[in-house]
């Protein structure tokens, strides 16, 4: 078929790519959006599963996450809230299980003060150094040379205190033990929320969900654009006047590129000429963590009833998290619970049937023994797909944040990089992909 003709082609019908491209559409370009899958979304997924409607990827928005709030209305979208009436569930190091009311997790007098004070010497650092150009801070070296876990250890002789606030970043967040990653990326993570307080604060970060599930965003602003599914992109070639991206099923002349996909994944496109040596670099330093997100229903919220609001934590549970996830008009009780990297990995060794063993077995440890007979049970495998590759999203190794950071989100000629993967507000976040979305749009728009 004859080559189509753009003046924007967009790689990645994800949140990032589709607000791009809606930006770029609405700014009288056109536009093309070449997406691998069968679907738009990316690592945003609602599904229904044995009967049950499940956010397979990201769900939850907070109330700082404005360009996704601002985006939800205008598509006509609505949002509510998460249940969390009722006490919460704390899994001591010991195995005790303890319920609480509010949000200081139930530990010892001393660990409890460690923890606020560790609390305010992240939100300190967080406020100083900011999510927008953490690398160019006078400390960025210092903090990047430095592992969270060992970060932490040197602040503080709490190993309970520690590994508590270490969750918060490491399993909750970035999906990576904490001596995989530096402590000023802990700092990122942290100001790009609003402070380290915000990522503590359940009622804060997962404050509501969007009715009808995340992905109705994505399917929402692809029903206005012209989205071409199932069609990977393969190479990109840079031309005199202009780029040629060839896919498995069209090949799209245009004036620029928006590659909208997870950094772990540029490599994967081929580019001729080949791309700059420090893009080559950068990008073998950015890897995705690992999460698998588990979903059980029940006939009913049972846990409601015992004065529960779901939520529970346990930084030594195999499960760390689990919340209330029932849906919007449901009668049903939904459950969601998160087993993070090294737990994971050791899970998947498993066959599936002891590995629902298991998982239900530790959210029984929290809620009691009716956890372990759900209608519906699900683990979302985002490893295994080919196009992404991990969950949630991508975070440099150590040291990388403060060499490589200023150049994540550089184009290279007419080439532009755009996920949330390389936030600063909302960085790992659907918001922050969607801000990415419209920065690279703006970039697009004030160039020739
Ligand atoms: P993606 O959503 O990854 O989109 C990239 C797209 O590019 C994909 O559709 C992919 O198929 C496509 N693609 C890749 N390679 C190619 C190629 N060569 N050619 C064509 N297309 C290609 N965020 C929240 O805000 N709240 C949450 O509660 C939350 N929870 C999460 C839970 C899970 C389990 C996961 C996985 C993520 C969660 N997130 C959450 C993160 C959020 O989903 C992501 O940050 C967001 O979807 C990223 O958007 P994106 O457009 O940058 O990338």
């Amino acid at each position: 078929t004859a080559p189509l003709d753009r003046d924007v082609v967009v790689v990645g019908a994800g949140p990032a790519g589709l607000m791009a491209a809606r930006t770029l559409a609405a700014a009288g370009r056109s536009v093309v959006v070449l997406e691998a899958r069968d679907r738009v979304g990316g690592r945003t997924w609602s599904d229904v599963v044995d009967g049950a409607f499940l956010e397979i990827g990201g769900q939850w928005v907070s109330p700082d996450q404005t360009e996704l709030l601002g985006l939800v209305d205008e598509l006509g979208l609505s949002t509510f809230p998460r249940y969390r009436e009722g006490r919460s569930v704390y899994r001591t190091p010991e195995g005790e299980v303890v319920q609480y009311d509010g949000l200081e997790l139930p530990v010892g007098e001393r660990t409890a003060a460690e923890m606020r004070r560790l609390t305010a010497l992240l939100d300190d650092l967080a406020a100083e150094i900011g999510c927008h150009e953490p690398w160019a801070h006078p400390r960025a070296t210092e903090l990047d040379r430095i592992s969270f876990h060992h970060w932490l250890r040197e602040v503080s002789a709490d190993e309970q205190a520690c590994d508590n606030i270490g969750l918060f970043i490491a399993g909750g967040m970035l999906t990576k033990p904490a001596h995989a990653f530096s402590a000023l990326q802990a700092v990122l993570m942290a100001a790009s929320a609003g402070s380290f307080s915000n990522l503590l604060d359940d009622a804060f970060i997962l404050d509501r969900r969007v009715v009808g599930g995340m992905q109705s965003v994505s399917e929402t602003m692809a029903d206005r654009l012209d989205v071409r599914l199932a069609t990977p992109v393969r190479t990109i070639r840079t031309t005199a006047d202009g780029v040629v991206v060839e896919s498995d099923h069209v090949t799209v002349t245009a004036r620029h590129v928006v590659v909208a996909v997870p950094p772990n994944l540029y490599s994967r496109i081929s580019y001729d000429p080949p791309l700059p040596r420090r893009q080559h670099q950068m990008h073998q330093h950015l890897s995705l963590g690992l999460v698998i997100k588990v979903h059980a229903v029940y006939t009913t919220p049972f846990w409601r009833d015992a004065g529960l609001s779901g939520t529970c934590f346990g930084a030594t549970a195999l499960v760390q998290e689990v919340y209330d996830n029932t849906n919007h008009g449901d009668d049903r009780g939904t459950l969601v619970g998160f087993v993070s990297d090294e737990k994971a990995d050791r899970l998947l060794e498993l066959d599936p049937a002891d590995r629902r063993a298991e998982v239900l077995a530790s959210i029984a440890d929290y809620l009691g023994p009716q956890a372990l007979e759900p209608l519906v049970y699900h683990e979302s495998d985002w490893a295994s797909e080919e196009w992404t590759r991990g969950a949630y999203a991508a975070s440099f190794d150590l040291g990388g944040l403060s060499r490589y950071g200023k150049d994540q989100t550089a184009p290279v000629g007419r080439i532009h990089w755009a996920s949330s993967d390389t936030a600063a507000e909302g960085y790992q976040h659907v918001d922050g992909a969607l801000r990415r979305g419209r920065a690279v749009a703006e970039e697009i728009a004030a160039s020739a």
